[in-house]
């Protein structure tokens, strides 16, 4: 192993998202060819369900040509401020994981998971634990991607979809990709791949030996340095995360609608255990708390926030909040959503970094002397009061 740290990057892809949302929202299309695109006379694609694929369905395809391969498709108009909010939910799983999250699209993201090991165990178990807490908040699938750079990561994620997990194992992989096809390297498009094809190139691994001068002479000196890198399989490129958050948040989608202050609470609790959770791993404290419900009946949503007695990461206090707010809200009416977000966010700072056993009995030192031990021993441990 070479001197330099290795790195472990993480590409999670959501499966077929604009449509799976559908999917989920409205059972009688569970199982149905379902394209999310504008009907206009220019209308394209923007996704096609994995029933839809099979008739040769695929998402930029003009709308009548879709339309035209798969009549019994159900066509519906994208509802992207719907799909921005479930965006949210995914990127909030994702911020738990590591504070190096990098969004490229509504639906995908890398994460730089390196030194995760030790709380999360392999890369196999990392890309299923992300998933799981993807499912658990969306109810939906997504695929992994793990890897040693982002590259290889995003081709990665696309080799085992849906719902699957592919990792390209350390030190091996120039021989997992010299055999795919050149397309899958970033920057190839049509143009580059027929140009290359007339030269003889047929996959990774060609370009991979290629020799550098001519592949220069073809390409360019940049285009040519640059995918000869990628067949080698080297990118340095970071994982640079958006700008800086502006509050952490856990929200759940359920699967049946909750009513009444006994279902609530308890899942309300949950949100707040995570959002403390995530807040202590990201070594923040929030000065405001937010709750927010959507109702079944008109997808009504409605949020309430208000300022926190004290900075607080621990979920005694969050809870506290969050019950006070929810005490001004009707609980009567179906809900199916239930989230809380800490906002108005500080560092804490680095004298509060007390020593954690040492520390007094604060809840805020609890909690953080429960993350120690379950970044230690693992998840088995809980505690309530
Ligand atoms: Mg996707």
């Amino acid at each position: 192993m070479s001197a330099r740290r290795q790195r472990v990057i993480v590409h999670v892809d959501m499966d077929a998202f604009y449509a799976s949302v559908e999917q989920r929202d409205d059972p009688s299309l569970v199982g149905k060819p379902v394209i999310i695109g504008g009907r206009e006379r220019r209308g394209v694609v923007c996704t096609a369900s994995y029933e839809a694929r099979p008739f040769g369905v695929h998402s930029a395809m003009p709308m009548s040509r879709a339309t035209s391969l798969c009549p019994q498709a159900i066509v519906l108009p994208p509802r992207l401020d719907y799909y921005g909010e479930i965006s949210s939910q995914i990127m909030d799983a994702l911020h738990t994981f590591s504070p190096l999250v990098e969004p490229l699209s509504l639906d995908e993201a890398f994460l730089d998971m390196t030194g995760a090991e030790r709380i999360f165990g392999a890369p196999d178990a990392i890309a299923q634990a992300i998933k799981e807490e993807i499912r658990e908040r969306t109810r939906l699938s997504a695929s992994v991607g793990i890897a040693k750079n982002k590259f290889l990561a995003k081709l990665a994620s696309d080799l085992d979809k849906p719902d699957g997990v592919t990792w390209i194992p350390f030190g091996d992989e120039r021989a997992f990709i010299a055999p795919l096809p050149l397309r899958k390297l970033w920057g190839v498009g049509p143009k580059t791949g027929e140009r290359l094809a007339r030269l003889g190139f047929r996959t990774i691994g060609d370009i991979a030996a290629a020799d550098l001068a001519m592949l220069i002479e073809q390409l360019g000196e940049g285009q040519a340095r640059h995918l000869r890198a990628l067949a080698q399989a080297e990118d340095d490129r970071p994982v640079e995360p958006g700008r800086e958050r502006k509050s952490v948040g856990s929200e759940v989608t359920l699967s049946d609608d909750l009513r009444g202050l006994d279902q609530v609470l308890p899942v309300l609790r949950r949100q707040c255990e995570r959002v403390a959770e995530h807040l202590r791993r990201a070594g923040l404290l929030a000065r405001g708390l937010r709750v927010k419900l959507r109702y079944t009946v008109g997808f009504r949503l409605v949020t309430r926030q208000r300022a926190l007695a004290h900075p607080a990461d621990d979920s005694a206090s969050l809870f506290a909040a969050a019950r006070e707010l929810l005490a001004s809200l009707p609980l009567h009416e179906p809900i199916r959503l239930v989230g809380a977000a800490g906002f108005d966010l500080e560092q804490r700072r680095a004298s509060e970094q007390l020593d954690l056993f040492g520390a007094p009995p604060t809840r805020s030192n609890l909690e953080h002397a429960v993350d120690a031990i379950r970044a230690r021993f693992g998840d088995k441990i809980g505690f309530g009061d």
